[in-house]
């Protein structure tokens, strides 16, 4: 290379490492300044006098903003409020020096952004140097075929620990064990143990498997070869099985270590099922992979962990002693682990006073780590958006919405008509989601349109996260889901074609009533689901359904004694609410929108 190049180019990075690292500086004084500080908190310096003088800040979203706290003691304070105005008022009536700053634009974005674009620009430039340099690097990925793919992850770089896994408390208590292990061979070997080689992480998708593998090789501080099942189904045959070779070699090397496969379905499926007969890649390559856990003796150093939303497809050679024998459930979080993660997640997310963690975890049942990931990230784009450094209970609330049932479409036009039936079956559904005693109490009822094309929508706060359904919240639940139509069949002359998925959902829980869960008077207590799952397309063919016609028409009529019964009696209690029905309906009308409080005001009124 030109050597006079070489030396700008030289020059220039030692300009930018330079500014860098004054910008970073002068950052990080910013920062120490603001410790976490809460309303709460500053009422209580109030009273013990410790404070100077407050400097309030509105942002360009009035009347939210900022407040500055200058302590007697010299040091700064920020916290942040959803209406200035109160922190004025409190100042005031307590006699502390008040200073209303002016309204904040959010211009310093890209100023703030500066540090963060040079060093992205040197780590640019940095492998460019070292190739040039070093002269090497050609072009050597036709060679890499049967090369194993995974990342090694170096035990040097800053990795994922413990603590950053938020509640899951008892499935990181088994994998202590492993990370001793992995620390400290010596100790178990003495006393004879024997240390699982393989460990499954079953459950839903988003419960944080992949983040618990990791987080087991950074407490252990040893390599994790990380590899994804699908990384070793290729187009080009034998390509799988020279692969899991390949890792393993690797893998041997550097022990003792953790050789992690995500998504092992992908390759340990069940053999011998697939519509392409017996010997496929995946075979091929699952039988490598038993091999290669085989090979390898007791004690050796390598642990292989393994994840799987679906351990039901698995291969069941793959489960047996000295393969993946230890299996580790991995559940969706209940309210006090959905608070940890939340709690993980709101870090570095500046929140106004307003925003309760405790009731976000209460309002989230069902929600996956991954989801609660997803709910903060998107306040916190909401806010970005409205130019706010911080995030509003308000935020999080349209977050939940867009997560949950897509973004509300406010610019959608909507005819009159239209508007005031979907006002009745949303006020339908509502009215039998209150009155109903295991299901509810309702969150919010709207009838603004949302993107997944529904019209409206009704959302109900469960209050528990039931692990087992009932027959009767069952039964609840279609009379629920028959609120809607029933609801436009009382008021109106003719019905819409707007229940559609109601009904598919109602027919789907009273048939499964019947089928799965023995809940019907006359079948009683057998199985009569139809195997549907299409993974096995090949093992079952042919073979959809194990009983008679005269047995399928007794299913369908029990369905229908359900369904007829549960419209009975849905049609039986919207009918003596009828006040309450046309009171809710026209306050949806007017707002849109009402929220719990609003809702269940409508039948105070009524007594
Ligand atoms: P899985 O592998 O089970 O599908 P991941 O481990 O990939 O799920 O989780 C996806 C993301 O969800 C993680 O990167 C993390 O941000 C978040 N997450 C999931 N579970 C947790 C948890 N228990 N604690 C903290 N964050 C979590
Ligand atoms: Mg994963
Ligand atoms: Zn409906």
């Amino acid at each position: 290379m030109n050597k006079q190049y070489k030396n700008i180019l030289l020059f220039v990075i030692a300009l930018l490492a330079v500014y860098t690292a004054i910008s970073l500086f002068s950052q990080k004084t910013y920062r120490q300044s603001q410790t976490p500080y809460t309303w709460r908190e500053f009422k209580e310096d109030v009273t013990a006098g410790d404070i100077q003088s407050v400097e309030v800040t509105q942002n360009a979203e009035v009347p939210t903003g900022s407040v500055t706290v200058y302590m007697k003691d010299d040091s700064r304070k920020t916290f942040y409020v959803t209406d200035v105005n109160e922190v004025i008022d409190y100042a005031d009536t307590r006699d502390v020096t008040c200073v209303v700053g002016n309204v904040k634009k959010a211009g310093g974005a890209f100023t703030s952004m500066l540090p963060y674009i040079f060093i992205f620009m040197l780590m640019m430039f940095m492998p460019y140097m070292m190739n040039r340099v070093g002269g090497g690097g050609g072009n050597n990925k036709m060679m890499n075929f049967g090369k194993s793919r995974a990342t090694m992850l170096d035990p040097n770089t800053k990795r994922v620990r413990f603590d950053q896994v938020a509640g899951l408390q008892e499935e990181k208590e088994e994998l202590k064990e492993i990370v001793d292990f992995l620390k400290n061979p010596a100790k178990f070997i003495e006393v004879g143990a024997r240390i699982p080689k393989g460990v499954l992480l079953v459950g839903p998708p988003g419960t944080g498997k992949t983040l618990l593998a990791k987080a087991v090789a950074g407490e252990a501080e040893v390599p994790f070869f990380s590899i994804s099942g699908s990384d070793f189904v290729e187009m080009f045959v034998g390509v799988g099985a020279s692969r899991v070779r390949d890792l393993f070699e690797d893998a041997k090397k550097n022990s003792p270590c953790i050789i992690f496969i995500d998504e092992i379905d992908a390759v340990a499926r069940r053999r011998g099922t697939g519509l392409g007969g017996g010997h496929d890649e995946r075979e091929q390559t699952l039988n490598q992979l038993l091999v290669e856990m085989d090979g390898f003796g007791v004690n050796e150093g390598i642990i292989v962990m393994a994840a799987t939303n679906r351990v039901d497809i698995l291969d069941p050679a793959i489960l047996r002693p000295g393969r993946f024998d230890r299996k580790v459930a991995v559940g969706r979080p209940d309210v006090k682990g959905r608070e940890e993660i939340l709690n993980v997640h709101i870090k570095g997310k500046p929140l106004a006073q307003d925003v309760d963690i405790h009731q976000i975890a209460r309002t989230t049942p069902g929600f996956s780590g991954a989801d609660l990931e997803n709910l903060m990230n998107e306040a916190a784009i909401l806010a970005a958006r409205n130019d706010r450094r911080f995030i509003k209970m308000e935020d999080v609330r349209k977050a939940f919405i867009k997560v949950g049932i897509g973004t509300e479409k406010k610019s959608r036009l909507v005819p009159e008509l239209e508007r005031k039936i979907t006002a009745y079956h949303e006020s339908g559904h509502a009215i039998l989601f209150h009155l109903l005693p295991d299901v509810g109490p309702v969150y919010t009822v709207s009838i603004i349109p949302t993107g997944v094309g529904a019209a409206g929508y009704t959302m109900p706060v469960p209050e528990n996260d039931n692990v087992f359904n009932t027959r009767g919240k069952m039964l609840q639940d279609i009379k629920v889901g028959m609120g809607g139509r029933i609801a436009e069949e009382l008021i109106f002359d003719d019905v819409t074609t707007g229940a559609s998925q109601d009904i598919k959902n109602v027919t789907e829980t009273a048939r499964a009533m019947v089928t799965q869960y023995g809940m019907s008077e006359s079948l009683g207590f057998i199985n009569y689901e139809e195997d549907s799952d299409e993974v096995f397309l090949g093992k079952d063919l042919g073979h959809g359904r194990n009983f008679s016609e005269d047995v399928a028409k007794q299913i369908d009529m029990e369905v229908k004694k359900i369904v007829d019964s549960c419209y009975e009696d849905a049609k039986r209690i919207l009918t003596e609410n009828m006040d309450v029905l046309h009171a809710c309906a026209n306050l949806l009308i007017e707002k849109e929108r009402i929220s719990r409080d609003e809702f269940e005001a409508l039948f105070d009124e009524k007594c």
